[in-house]
């Protein structure tokens, strides 16, 4: 195996734009630390109203058939009414997950949003946040952190626990490491997410709304200090394969300019304490997304924190997959020189890859074929990752290759 991929060989996961796995809901822009790689203005005091968000809801629910909502912002857990936001979501028979940097998790709102009906945590920790009291910590110290939220969230039980991170040139060699620790707490931990980091290039091209020409100096993903935009999920992958061989992806979303890129990237892991054995391959993933849609109408996106400690019978569908044989072949050659493995638990860990925008040569954007996490702006869905375009233009902005500089041609050229 050479290491690189080839889309053709993976499951084309089905979601689109009208039926798909999650929406995205901002509650609020307001949040409570500062992350370098937020796409998202940081906007004091601007909750939305419950009637605002019952209307980003009816959007949702009128135009996208969809199993989960990711309420994300800003920090949704600074919005006051957020038990009564997550309670809203389960109503309507959808599953209510929170994105939050988890600064503002207390055990009393933890135990209100069980209650409301919250499926699934995504905590994003990564070591370019400001985070009070852990300023300066490394992606391994921040292990801590992430363990501590995951224990608080078992402990209350039947909640999904997952971490993303945004994936920077200088964290980008401690991705193995952050997915060993989870490995090691599969039992708490049941998702990854890694997410290149991406900012527009102002050095490269110039930006315009229709004809004119715009700064974009006031975007907030500009800000970010120059670093390297250009990180790749085949590239994230290739690190991860360095330690874990057997890390395999299964499926993917290609990109809308660029189809043999990996815009989402997903890998099913079959391990326990010890180590992984393998991961589930892409017919599986078939199998899982298309039998949920025949039974219950819908893609599958969050599943409970049971279902990954399933993995034992999930083996069962060796008999139509290569890879989950692969790792059931592993874990019982293991088993027969260590019988005591047999007593131990079988988890299945996810992880997504995420490759956001990419700009072209050309200036063209290659987005998320079938974006996942649609928003809603103006009763209409938009990408999230560009919606500060939206609020602060109106529409999209064009970019154009920056015009090669004459006074830099050689004379003789
Ligand atoms: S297109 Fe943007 S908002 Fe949609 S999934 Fe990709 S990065 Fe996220």
């Amino acid at each position: 195996m050479n290491g690189q991929l080839d889309h053709r060989r993976l499951y084309r996961l089905p979601w689109s734009l009208t039926d798909n796995v999650i929406s995205w809901l901002e509650p609020t822009k307001e949040c409570n630390i500062y992350c370098e790689g937020c796409y998202s203005a940081n906007a004091k005091g601007s909750h939305k109203t419950l009637a605002q968000i019952d209307a980003d809801l009816d959007v949702f629910e009128r135009y996208r058939q969809t199993d989960a909502i990711s309420v994300a912002g800003g920090d949704p857990l600074v919005h006051p009414d957020i038990v009564e936001v997550v309670g809203r979501i389960t109503r309507r028979g959808l599953k209510p997950v929170v994105n939050t940097n988890g600064h503002g998790l207390t055990d009393d709102l933890l135990r209100r949003l069980k209650k409301a009906g919250l499926a699934g945590f995504t905590f994003h920790v990564d070591s370019l946040q400001s985070r009070p009291g852990w300023k300066g910590a490394s992606e391994l110290e921040l292990n801590r952190l992430r363990l501590e939220y995951a224990e608080r969230v078992a402990e209350v039980g039947g909640i999904s626990c997952a971490f993303n991170s945004t994936v920077y040139e200088k964290t980008l060699p401690f991705v193995p490491e952050i997915l060993d620790w989870a490995r090691r707490h599969a039992d708490k931990v049941h998702v990854l997410v890694f997410i290149a980091f991406r900012a527009a290039l102002q050095n490269r091209f110039d930006s315009f709304l229709g004809e004119r020409p715009v700064d974009l100096e006031e975007i907030t993903y500009t800000k970010a200090a120059p670093q390297r935009t250009d990180i790749t999920a085949q590239e994230i992958v290739g690190e991860i394969r360095k330690r874990f061989p057997e890390f395999e992806p299964a499926a993917y979303l290609n990109g809308t300019e660029a189809p043999d890129s990996f815009k989402w990237l997903m890998t099913l892991l079959v391990g326990d304490e010890e180590r992984f054995y393998g991961s589930a391959g892409p017919k599986f993933v078939e199998l899982s997304q298309v039998w949920n849609h025949l039974v219950r109408g819908r893609y599958l996106g969050y599943v409970p924190p049971s279902v990954h400690a399933r993995a034992r019978s999930l083996l069962a569908f060796s008999a139509v997959d290569r890879g989950l044989r692969k790792a059931a072949r592993a874990w019982l050659g293991a088993a027969s020189r260590n019988p005591l493995r047999l007593a131990k638990p079988l988890h299945l860990q996810s992880v997504m890859i995420i490759q956001p925008v990419d700009m072209m040569d050309d200036g063209r954007q290659s987005m998320c074929d079938s974006c996942p996490d649609m928003t809603v702006h103006e009763g209409q869905l938009v990408w999230s990752c560009r919606l500060e375009e939206r609020l602060k233009y109106g529409q999209l902005l064009r970019f154009q290759p920056k015009k090669a500089d004459k006074s830099s041609v050689p004379a003789d050229a």
